[in-house]
Order: C-alpha cells, then sequence, then structure tokens
C-alpha cells in the first residue's frame, strides 16, 4: 500500500487528487514553485517540496526537480494530474527506472498515444472507427494535395505531435492546400518542435464525443460512458455533459464496448479518455487522452465513483473497484470551466481575488483552489475552478447549473462566468443541440469586439 504520494501539479486538480488520497488514509505531498508558496493545494497537502522559479519549465515541468521532490520526501508514487508532465513519456520512463510509482498508464502507451500518427495505426488494428485520411504523415505538398484529392477536400492539416488545438489547419479547397499545409507546419515546428503533419477528412458538423476507459493493467478494462464536449473555443473546451444529448443508450454500449475491449486489448492500465468526432450516427476516432480529463467529474457524478481513487488502486496493484455491470448511469451532470479570462477575447486575466464564494446545495460540487485574498499568478493555465452539477435529467441540471451560477462570486478578476448565464439563455443549448462549431458563431454573433 502506498503510504505516501506526491502530486506533480497545481490548481484544482492538485486539491482533487489530495482529497482521494486523505480519504484513503494516504500522506499527500504538494510541490510547488516560488510563485505558489501560499497556493491552496500547498495548504491543504500534508507536505510540501518548493521544486523551482516560476516559470513552467524551470518547476512543474522539471523532471529532476520532481524526482528530488519525491526522494526528499519519501513518496511512493507521483500522481500527474492533467497537463504539464501527464502525458511526458520520458518522464515516466525516468520513474520507471528510479522505480517510482507511476500512477498513469506505462511509458509504451503514452508514447504510442503522444504520436497521434501512431495512435491512429494503433486503434484502426483494434478495431476503432478513425477520420479517413493520410496513411501516416504527408511528406510534402504533392502527396498532401494527392492525398485531398483521394479523400476530397475539405481536409484539415494536423500536427503528429499536436495537442491543445494547435498546429492545425483547413483547406476547404485545392486553392487553400499550398498556403494551409504551410502554415500547419509552420506552427507545428513553432509548438511542438516538429514539423511532420498528417491528413484527415474535415468533417463539417461533428460533435465531439469521448468515452471514459478504465484498465487495470492486466487485461480488464471497463468503459464509462461518454462525455459531450462540443462546445469548443480554438479548439479548447468550455462546457462539458455526461450523458451526451446526442447519443442513446444502444450507442453508448456499443461504443463502450469496442473502446474497452480496446484498451483490455493492450493491457492499459488506469484512466483514458478515447476521443470521437461523431456525425450522422458514426463515430470517428480522433486521439486518446492517456491521463484524467480535466472534465472528469461529469462522469464521476453520473456513475457515483471516484476516478482518482481507481487510479490509485489499479497503480497499487488493486483489481478495479466495479466491473462493467456495476456501473449504472444515473441523471445528468455539466462541468463549466471558469477561467480567469477577459471577455470578448479572452486574454488571461491574472490578479487578486477580491471575494470568494463558492455555490452549493445538492448536486453542485465545485473544484477550485481559490480563496479570498489569492493571487492568481500569470505564468500558469488561466482555469481557476470548475463547476459541476448534477441533476435526475439534463433540464434538471440546467437549471441547476442556472441556480449555481447565481451563487457563484467571484471578484476581483474577469472570469467566463458571464459567458455560461449568457449560454443557458440560448433555445440550442437547452435543446443540445449544437456542434464542435456553434460556439465559435455564437461568439461573433454575440461578443464580437
Ligand atoms: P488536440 O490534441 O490539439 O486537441 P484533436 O485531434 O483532439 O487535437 O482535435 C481537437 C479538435 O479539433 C476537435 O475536438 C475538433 O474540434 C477539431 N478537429 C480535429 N480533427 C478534425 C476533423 N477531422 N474534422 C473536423 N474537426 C476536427
Amino acid at each position: 500500500m502506498f503510504q505516501k504520494i506526491l502530486i506533480a501539479n497545481r490548481g484544482e486538480i492538485a486539491l482533487r487528487v489530495i482529497r482521494a488520497c486523505r480519504e484513503m488514509g494516504i500522506r499527500s505531498v504538494a510541490v510547488h514553485s516560488t510563485a505558489d508558496s501560499d497556493a491552496m493545494h500547498v495548504r491543504m497537502a500534508d507536505e510540501s517540496v518548493c521544486i523551482g522559479p516560476p516559470p513552467g519549465a524551470q518547476s512543474y515541468l522539471s523532471i529532476p526537480a520532481i524526482v528530488s521532490a519525491c526522494e526528499i520526501s519519501g513518496a511512493d508514487a507521483i500522481h500527474p494530474g492533467y497537463g504539464f508532465l501527464s502525458e511526458n513519456a520520458n518522464f515516466v520512463q525516468v520513474l520507471e527506472d528510479h522505480d517510482i510509482t507511476f500512477i498513469g498508464p506505462t511509458s509504451d502507451h503514452i508514447r504510442i498515444m503522444g504520436d497521434k500518427i501512431t495512435a491512429k495505426d494503433t486503434m484502426k488494428a483494434l478495431g476503432v472507427p478513425c477520420v479517413p485520411g493520410s496513411d501516416g504523415g504527408v511528406p510534402d505538398l504533392a502527396t498532401a494535395e494527392k492525398v485531398a484529392e483521394q479523400i476530397g477536400y475539405p481536409v484539415i492539416i494536423k500536427a503528429t505531435a499536436g495537442g491543445g488545438g494547435r498546429g492545425m489547419k483547413v483547406a476547404r479547397t485545392a486553392a487553400e492546400m499550398t498556403r494551409a499545409f504551410q502554415t500547419a507546419r509552420a506552427e507545428a515546428k513553432g509548438a511542438f518542435g516538429n514539423d511532420e503533419v498528417y491528413i484527415e477528412k474535415y468533417l463539417e458538423k461533428p460533435r465531439h464525443i469521448e468515452v471514459q476507459v478504465f484498465g487495470d493493467g492486466k487485461g480488464n478494462a471497463v468503459h464509462l460512458g461518454e462525455r459531450d464536449c462540443s462546445l469548443q473555443r480554438r479548439h479548447q473546451k468550455v462546457f462539458e455533459e455526461a450523458p451526451g444529448p446526442a447519443i442513446d443508450a444502444e450507442t453508448r454500449a456499443r461504443i463502450g464496448k469496442v473502446c474497452a475491449e480496446a484498451v483490455a486489448r493492450i493491457n492499459y492500465i488506469g484512466a483514458g479518455t478515447i476521443e470521437f468526432l461523431y456525425e450522422n450516427g458514426e463515430f470517428f476516432f480522433i486521439e486518446m487522452n492517456t491521463r484524467l480529463q480535466v472534465e472528469h467529474p461529469v462522469t464521476e457524478a453520473i456513475f457515483g465513483v471516484d476516478l482518482v481513487r481507481e487510479q490509485i488502486r489499479v497503480a497499487e496493484g488493486l483489481p478495479m473497484s466495479f466491473t462493467q455491470d456495476d456501473l449504472v448511469l444515473n441523471g445528468h451532470a455539466i462541468e463549466v470551466r471558469i477561467n480567469a479570462e477577459k471577455l470578448p477575447n479572452f486574454s488571461p486575466c491574472p490578479g487578486r481575488i477580491t471575494a470568494f464564494h463558492a455555490p452549493g446545495g445538492l448536486g453542485v460540487r465545485m473544484d477550485s483552489a481559490l480563496y479570498d485574498g489569492y493571487v492568481i499568478p500569470p505564468y500558469y493555465d488561466s482555469l481557476i475552478g470548475k463547476l459541476i452539477v448534477h441533476g435526475r435529467d439534463r433540464p434538471e441540471a440546467l437549471a441547476r447549473l442556472a441556480r449555481a451560477l447565481g451563487e457563484l462570486i467571484v471578484d476581483g478578476v474577469d472570469t467566463t462566468i458571464p459567458l455560461f448565464s449568457a449560454l443557458l439563455a440560448e433555445p440550442e443549448i437547452q435543446a443540445g443541440s449544437y456542434d464542435i462549431h456553434w460556439l465559435e458563431r455564437w461568439l461573433e454573433r454575440n461578443l464580437a469586439a
């Protein structure tokens, strides 16, 4: 059994993991940069270690600093949260070499899924449906044009090493290809240091549907249904719900089974998310995230399970605490991401929180590391909280979200809270009829600067 877990992260996700540790009777170690000495995760953990100066590269992304903190504190295992080192295969390799348990998949699985072409090939071989596209990387413009002619315009050019929605360009016609191809490559080189790109059919009106899977590393795996994360701005999710309004029980069972069987076959361990675009009743795999997702609480709400606890259990070599048959979907959950950003441009808005009040009541969960007087540092992601509501059905969850947003107070900095109140007034949000482009169009109409 683990005695002590180090959390290689900050903010709300660090608190999330500390909470699971405490309920399991495991001591927690926070790590922090000098900018985060007063942060909530440092206050809430049993111990803390300062790992470096504010920039992420010198603290939360520094493998030597984190491994040293683990050795100094005598932690048995590291939970990476999401972002930072959570999908860094080299980090996991270093931990494997030091006999420190990584609470997550093996470095091999992270490497396979981190390269989008290898991921797609692997999933295809495991029977998961994929978006039509190039067979692997596209080396030059002439090949790109040939592939696009074969699959038909419009196409999307994507970075093999991509993430966070960067390095993607759409070419609607052959005339747009030269520019799109070159820009995608240049952006990929700039963002990821790797200019390899591949091509996919561009789907016009898909929904983003992702399936939560969980494996024990011994060939057993389950699925926990899907989340609909179609409401995105610049390919970044802002509002997530489970179950998906467009997915019925039969479809859920079918795609869930495909996903669970795929990860069981590769002996996947821990939490994973298989992301799809869903159009006209068909699923198209786009990528697998080998970590806990920001939006995992909506799945926890409808299945009544603690995914972090399960991650810790399987990392210790224990079986999952549930089987597929135990997982019964109950009600509907929605999460909204509260960012410290100024509308209409969503520019980051760090600064001092002069008042904070979290909403409460039945079916309301607020995951946030804010407190009165907290100063949001300018160095990190602008996510400052997640508001999650759970109701017996979708209308109840929507009404609860409106009510909870009304109770939430975050003063001192601009936030995305007003965006969600405005969105809830939209008939299409109420009806659940939106695709991945809906929010961008809505923002153009309603928030144009
Ligand atoms: P990243 O790893 O950068 O997040 P993804 O492959 O997950 O990249 O894609 C992110 C988003 O980009 C998707 O949720 C979707 O909105 C859009 N997208 C990706 N591939 C396609 C495609 N083939 N057609 C249409 N939109 C796409």
